[in-house]
């Protein structure tokens, strides 16, 4: 058994997924439950509810989730939905679609009995009003986005994996990144591994980062070696990756975990039977 999660807030997240696997629970369950923590939590601004605004001051949130056997389900560009984890779940398993968007995704949910709710915090509406002032768009910034993905494996081998954002703060309105997007955020293949990415959601697009780890890994990288080959493969598409963070997760299917990010400061969350514990990234070295 084994969960690993993005930055520091998912140390709390682990421990509810942790909970739920602990006691021969599914990894499905226990990546929605896990990343469901972080949704709720005002204090997290970059994910589900407290999370920052487009620049038109709107929340717009975006999620996916994906089963050990390639079953996944997606939602984007949500305006009222707190939960998108579970959103994204009930596409997998109540339709036979893979990704709704917008106001049909919100409808669906209150065809579930998921109610819609107002997003935006007093925090976060202070916060874009004083950004509104003075209109900067900075992308690397620490507050201003981060993704919670969770991979985590089930005492009977089972992998799952769970990606929810609500995307870099001031984006464009209807712009969305890849934290939706299978393949790019998040991929999982029950007889490889998993793997999932945050930072600037458009250079992980350009390169399907999650599908491209796995795929490293079923040609024999470990998963530590498939997350820096992902990260080298980026640095050597994209000319300017030093001006940005991108960090990648990975499990394969022996419990073998693996993180790296192109700068410093990615943090990821480990919860294994010995503990819980927040840990420091490996990153590409400046050219
Ligand atoms: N990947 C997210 C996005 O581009 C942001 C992040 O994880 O930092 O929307």
């Amino acid at each position: 058994m084994i969960a690993i999660s993005t930055w520091n807030f998912g140390l709390p997240a682990n421990k509810v997924a942790w909970e739920i696997i602990a006691q021969n629970g599914t990894a499905l369950d226990a990546v929605e439950h896990g990343v469901r923590h972080c949704e709720a939590d005002p204090e997290v601004r970059s994910v589900g509810y407290g999370g920052l605004p487009d620049k038109s001051g709107i929340v717009t949130l975006d999620a996916c989730i994906m089963d050990h056997y390639g079953n996944c389900g997606s939602v984007a560009y949500v305006k009222d939905i707190k939960h998108p984890i579970t959103l994204a779940r009930r596409v997998m398993e109540r339709t036979n679609h893979v990704m709704l968007v917008g106001e049909g995704a919100s409808q669906f949910a209150e065809s579930q009995g998921i109610n819609r709710e107002f997003l935006l915090t007093d925090d976060a509406r202070t916060r874009w009003k004083q950004w509104k002032k003075k209109q900067e768009f900075s992308e690397i910034n620490w507050e201003n986005h981060d993704t919670i993905c969770m991979l985590a494996m089930d005492s009977t081998g089972l992998l799952a994996g769970a990606s929810t954002t609500s995307g870099i703060a001031w984006k464009m309105h209807g712009r969305v990144g890849d934290s939706p997007i299978i393949g790019a955020g998040l991929y999982v293949d029950g007889s490889v591994g998993a793997a999932a990415a945050t930072g600037r959601g458009e250079s992980v697009m350009k390169m399907c980062g999650s599908f491209l780890i796995v795929e490293y890994m079923r040609n024999g990288a470990t998963a530590q070696q498939a997350c820096i080959m992902a990260a080298k493969r980026l640095a050597q598409q994209q000319k300017d990756w030093s001006e940005y963070q991108v960090g990648f997760i990975a499990l394969d299917i022996h419990g073998n975990y693996g993180a790296f990010s192109l700068k410093d400061g990615f943090q990821y969350a480990l919860s294994t039977p010995e503990g819980h514990k927040l840990c420091d990234a490996q990153y590409l070295e400046t050219p």
